[in-house]
């Protein structure tokens, strides 16, 4: 037995699953992860990996970078956490509030999860209203207003995990993505709608980019209906620009949740909205907001360096040059093997979906071929490269996925869709 399944066998018995996270366990074992230094993460039994999954998000400079690392080394000198304001925290609060259209005011937070049931809280003090729309696909953490199965429009949310009592989702609606007139009709019959939230650019359904038009109509809908439009940029913000989503698409929304690459690789979070949402958060206003780590200084010093490293060097446009050789290299192979499905891809994300030849929303996802994928998977980790173990999970490219790396990553998705041909 190797060492990831001997450790697997036993936090299998301590742990639900064996894994923190549900979407991290795979068969026969998930591999334990050792070490990670640019785009590399090597196991316990010193197998090394190129990764792709890059945690989900967070390492847009890749592992353990060395600028990030000595901020943090420089703020950990200093302490790990006050329960009292800190500069870092400041400094994280400028910057978020200076690059994102929509941000007047930003509160931080610890997760993803966090941010986006506290704006939704926020959502729904500011306008007195109830119902919760996000999109069929869209996934904004594991709270429970937001944990609701898709279904129609307007119909009651049912929950889509056991423990969720329904009250907690009865307010929430399923609408399908890049389609604004459903949106528009739900909005329209329901008056107590407080809130949209959505990714700009779906990010949990493999990649799902918006239609020309689309968040145009999206804001003007919520707008002429006075529902407070929550982008969820936990992915794609700090990824799709330096002023995430919404500057690359020019569509400003009233409040903003965030998480992954603004922490550098450690856990944060962070909603941002107009200043006259954001003035009801406590302790200025009725909101009831709080959290022991939040504006945690050692995630903001990580969360700093790491959005300075972007911002520097032209990097956002070279990581997207790498990441559409390699998407256009994956298109390519697929179609010269006679592979039937589709690659979608945004700035430096990208999923392959087999099955489908476009993807345009969540259903669309779901109808892609899950045990091809699996296949893939592990053809992926038997040559070396570790993706997202689930279907509908996305690739991320790093700036540490260099061209030497970015080629080997084409040989071998080439080299599956070889073996595959039809
Ligand atoms: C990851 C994610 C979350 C949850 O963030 P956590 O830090 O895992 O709690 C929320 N929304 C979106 C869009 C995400 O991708």
């Amino acid at each position: 037995m190797d060492g990831s399944a001997r450790l697997y066998s036993e936090s299998s018995r301590i742990t639900p699953g064996g894994v923190s996270s549900p979407v991290r366990k795979f068969e026969p074992n998930p591999l334990f992860i050792s070490k990670g230094e640019g785009c590399i993460v090597t196991d316990v039994d010193g197998n090394e990996y190129i990764d792709l999954c890059m945690a989900y998000g967070p390492l847009i400079t890749g592992h353990s970078h060395p600028v990030v690392m000595d901020a943090v080394r420089e703020q950990l000198s200093k302490g790990t956490v006050y329960g009292a304001p800190s500069e870092p925290e400041l400094e994280l609060l400028r910057k978020l509030t200076t690059n994102l259209p929509s941000a007047d005011m930003a509160r931080l937070s610890c997760s993803g999860t966090e941010a986006t049931m506290h704006a939704i809280r926020t959502a729904r003090g500011f306008t007195g209203r109830n119902g919760v729309v996000k999109m069929n696909g869209g996934f904004h953490g594991a709270h429970d207003a937001v944990l609701v199965k898709a279904g129609s429009g307007s119909a009651e949310g049912m929950p889509s995990s056991k423990g969720v009592p329904q009250g907690a989702t009865q307010y929430t609606r399923t609408v399908e993505y890049n389609d604004a007139q459903m949106m528009s009709d739900l909005l329209e019959k329901d008056r107590d709608i407080a809130c949209v939230i959505m990714e700009p650019a779906l990010g949990n359904v493999g990649v799902v980019p918006p239609e020309k038009g689309y968040l145009e109509e999206v804001r003007k809908i919520t707008s002429e209906n006075d529902v407070v439009l929550i982008f969820d940029e936990v992915i794609n913000g700090f990824r799709l620009s330096d002023g995430g989503a919404q500057k690359r698409y020019g569509v400003t929304p009233d409040m903003t949740t965030l998480g992954k690459v603004i922490g550098g690789g450690f856990p944060a979070g962070a909603f941002c909205g107009k200043r006259e949402i954001m003035e009801l958060v406590a302790p200025q206003g009725p909101v009831y907001v709080a959290g022991t780590f939040a504006g945690n200084p050692v995630s903001a010093a990580a969360g700093l360096a790491q959005i300075g490293l972007m911002e520097s060097d032209d990097n956002y446009r070279k990581l997207e040059d790498r990441s559409d050789r390699l998407v256009g290299a994956i298109r390519d192979s697929m179609r010269d093997n006679g592979v039937q499905g589709c690659v979608n891809s945004v700035g430096s994300m990208f999923a392959v979906y087999f099955g489908p030849t476009e993807v345009r929303n969540g259903s669309d996802a779901e109808k892609a071929d899950r045990q091809m994928f699996g296949r893939m998977f592990r053809y992926a980790l038997d040559n070396g490269v570790y993706l997202a173990p689930s279907a509908l999970e996305d690739c991320f490219v790093s700036i540490a996925h260099d061209d030497d790396a970015i080629s080997r990553l084409e040989t071998v998705f080439t080299g599956f869709m070889e073996s595959v041909r039809q």
